[in-house]
């Protein structure tokens, strides 16, 4: 039985319940489990139980072995002076306080099935563990579990978004057009995106909003894809630009090795991604506080529609000549960016404000656009999981990446349902 196991049978009482006693030979009736820590310290808080006549209000440590707890040195740590049971699944030995009192020690009689059903569960080889399961795991269970997976994801962006913020001097807006360009890199070039905005300051792109040439210069610049072999009239214009505002601001480029274009499709090619992201600079400015602002879906879209200039209908890299062809961004990418930069920005900057109006709205925009379309999102509808919106594939895509992949069943809620159905 592993510890991990056997916590959980405690937290859930999934043990034999009657006539319980101590290792002593004291009854014991277990009110309270009391509540999981995850942290330092003991593994269970405020639990109240009663052995003989007397009711004890404090912590548990739960073990396999009863000799775990003076392998562990606890009887010299005073944090574990205020355990009140040593919940095990072998007793072994007897154990004391700081101050030599014993403890007294229960040995956990849990569900015989338990460990199979867990074992069975972390041995599958399948898509998710529990996938011939899933068929018999209640909608409303699901629903309950998928919100409290998307408030989950929802926070940890917004503790991602504090730590830029702590970056930027509080600054929303720097703050977000770091977020942004690393989502225009949609996966594959995010963290080159993401490095080239923060060697970039808003700030001097501002300087500039008025020339969408002067915009691009730095941009391409700075991404260190305008480089020395620049030979057509228009590279090496804004080559030459460029080493003028890079003079001017002290700019630093990023090493144009970052960038990936294997695989791609031409219309993905970091080059169009950082035409249209100086288009829409040009276009935009104080971008966060129009999203903010923003009353509906359609508005929202609307702030990101941008196409590349003229040279760019032309080419996909420099230098090379191609077909014409008009570059906007597409819808598919403008999906991309609200959710996973304006819906965590609305989220987060509603949190800041204590405004549950703005972080309401974050959600109800989430259930407005359309589920995400990826292997993921596939493989659960293939089990009968289906995402009808983004809401719902932004939960599942947490659930697998977060719970699955790393077999935390234990704290998953289909985990629970799967452990514990028909007993
Ligand atoms: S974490 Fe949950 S959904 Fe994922 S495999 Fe385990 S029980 Fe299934």
């Amino acid at each position: 039985m592993k510890e991990a196991l056997l916590q959980y049978a405690w937290q859930h009482k999934l043990f034999y319940n009657n006539n319980l006693t101590t290792v002593n030979g004291n009854t014991l009736e277990i009110i309270d489990p009391g509540q999981l820590n995850t942290d330092a310290g003991p593994d269970f808080f405020n639990a109240k139980i009663k052995i003989g006549n007397t009711l004890w209000v404090g912590n548990v440590e739960v073990h396999v072995n009863s000799s775990d707890w003076e392998n562990h040195h606890h009887t010299e740590n005073k944090a574990y002076s205020t355990i009140i049971l040593h919940v095990v699944a072998n007793w072994n030995a007897n154990i004391y306080r700081t101050n030599g009192e014993e403890i007294e020690q229960f040995v956990l009689p849990y569900y015989q099935d338990l460990e199979q059903r867990y074992d069975a569960l972390l041995q599958q080889d399948a898509f998710v563990a529990c996938a011939d399961r899933l068929a018999c795991v209640p909608r409303i269970l699901l629903s309950g579990w998928k919100n409290a997976l998307l408030t989950e994801r929802l926070e940890r962006k917004t503790n991602d978004i504090e730590t830029l913020l702590a970056n930027s001097q509080n600054d929303w807006e720097e703050a977000f057009y770091i977020t942004l360009a690393r989502n225009f890199g949609t996966g594959i070039n995010s963290i080159p995106f993401e490095l080239l905005a923060k060697s970039l300051p808003q700030v001097y792109l501002a300087k500039h909003k008025d020339n969408l040439f002067q915009l691009e210069a730095m941009l391409f610049g700075q991404s260190g894809l305008l480089n020395d072999t620049s030979k057509d009239d228009y590279s090496q214009a804004l080559k030459e630009e460029y080493d003028f505002l890079k003079r001017k601001y002290q700019l630093q480029p990023i090493n144009h090795h970052l960038w990936k274009l294997l695989r791609l499709r031409p219309h993905n090619f970091p080059h169009i991604r950082i035409a249209q992201f100086a288009s829409l600079t040009y276009n935009s400015t104080k971008l966060f506080s129009k999203v903010i602002n923003a009353k509906s879906l359609a508005e929202m879209e609307s702030l990101f529609q941008c196409n590349t200039s003229d040279y760019w209908q032309l080419h996909y890299t420099f230098n090379k000549l191609s077909a014409s062809k008009n570059k906007p961004i597409g819808k598919s990418t403008v999906k991309v960016l609200l959710i996973n930069t304006v819906i965590p920005f609305l989220f987060s900057y509603g949190k800041y404000k204590d405004d549950e109006r703005m972080q309401e709205k974050a959600l109800t925009l989430l259930e407005q656009i359309p589920s995400e379309q990826n292997s993921i999102i596939a493989n659960w509808k293939q089990h009968n999981i289906a995402a009808s919106s983004a809401f719902d594939s932004q939960a599942l895509i947490h659930l697998k990446k977060n719970y699955c992949d790393t077999k935390k069943c234990l704290q998953c809620r289909i985990g629970h349902f799967v452990l514990s159905q028909n007993r």
